[in-house]
C-alpha cells in the first residue's frame, strides 16, 4: 500500500508522516530529505544551483538511502555518509529547492521514491507525491495550515534542534521555497485532484495523525 502525503512547507507533514508510518508498521519515505541529500553535496563540489548540467550529473553518480534509526526517526545516507543533521541546516533550506527544480535532478529522485515504496507498505512525504511520483497511490493526503501557523511550527522545531533563527528568517525561507516549488515547471506542489486536503492549523499532530488512520482504515469511497 501507498500513502501519499503532499503539502507546503512547514505544514507538519514530515512529523506526520513519521508517525503515521509508526502506527500503520509502513515505511517512512521523507522526498524532501533526498533533494536536501543531494544539495548538500551540490554544496560540497561548489557546483552552482544554475549549473544544470553538472547538477544533473552529479545526481545520477550519487547515491542516497533512507535507514531507520535507533531512535525509529529516518536516517539519510549520502554516499553511505549519515548527514541526517546537516541537511537541516539553513544553508541547505536555503538552495533546496532551487536544486529540486531542475527537471533532471527530479528524474532521478522520482525514480528512487518509486524504486524504495513500492518495495514494501510506504508513506511517501513530499510536494509531488500524489501527482506525480505515485498517481496511483492507495490514498492521498493533501496537509496545510495558515502560513503563519507554518512559520510557528517551524520556528519552534529548529529552536529545539539548537538552531539560532528569527520569526522573520523564517517566514522568508517558506515563502521563498512555496513559491519556488508551486511554480517550478516539473512537477510543481499541487494539491491532487483525488488527494484529501486536512486543514492543520487548529489540529494538534496527533489529531492529524488520528484523522489520517481512520480515513485509510474507513472503506474508499471513489466518485
Ligand atoms: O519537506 P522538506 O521541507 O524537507 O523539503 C525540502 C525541499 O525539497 C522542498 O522545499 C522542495 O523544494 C523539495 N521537495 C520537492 N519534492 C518533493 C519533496 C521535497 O521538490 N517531493
Amino acid at each position: 500500500m501507498i500513502i501519499a502525503v503532499d503539502g507546503p512547507a512547514g505544514a507538519g507533514k514530515s512529523t506526520v508522516s513519521r508517525l503515521l508510518a509508526r502506527s500503520l508498521g509502513f515505511t517512512d519515505i521523507d522526498a524532501g530529505a533526498m533533494y536536501r541529500a543531494l544539495t548538500l553535496k551540490a554544496l560540497e563540489h561548489n557546483l552552482d544551483a544554475g549549473d544544470t548540467e553538472a547538477i544533473v550529473a552529479m545526481a545520477q553518480r550519487t547515491s542516497i538511502g533512507l535507514t531507520a534509526g535507533p531512535d525509529g526517526g529516518i536516517r539519510v545516507l549520502l554516499d553511505e555518509r549519515d548527514v541526517t543533521q546537516e541537511i537541516r541546516l539553513p544553508r541547505i533550506t536555503r538552495l533546496v529547492s532551487d536544486v529540486a527544480k531542475v527537471r533532471g535532478v527530479r528524474e532521478v529522485m522520482v525514480k528512487l521514491q518509486r524504486k524504495l515504496g513500492a518495495s514494501c507498505d510506504s508513506v511517501l512525504d513530499g510536494r509531488d507525491i500524489g501527482t506525480a511520483v505515485f498517481p496511483d497511490a492507495d490514498r492521498k493526503f493533501y496537509i496545510d495550515a495558515d502560513f503563519k501557523e507554518r512559520v510557528r511550527r517551524r520556528h519552534k522545531e529548529m529552536k529545539e534542534a539548537g538552531q539560532e533563527i528569527t520569526l522573520e528568517a523564517v517566514a522568508a525561507d517558506l515563502k521563498n521555497r512555496d513559491t519556488i516549488d508551486s511554480t517550478r515547471d516539473c512537477n510543481p506542489l499541487k494539491k491532487a485532484a483525488d488527494a484529501v486536503y486536512i486543514d492543520t492549523t487548529d489540529m494538534t499532530i496527533e489529531q492529524v495523525v488520528g484523522e489520517l488512520v481512520s480515513r485509510i482504515k474507513a472503506p474508499l469511497k471513489r466518485n
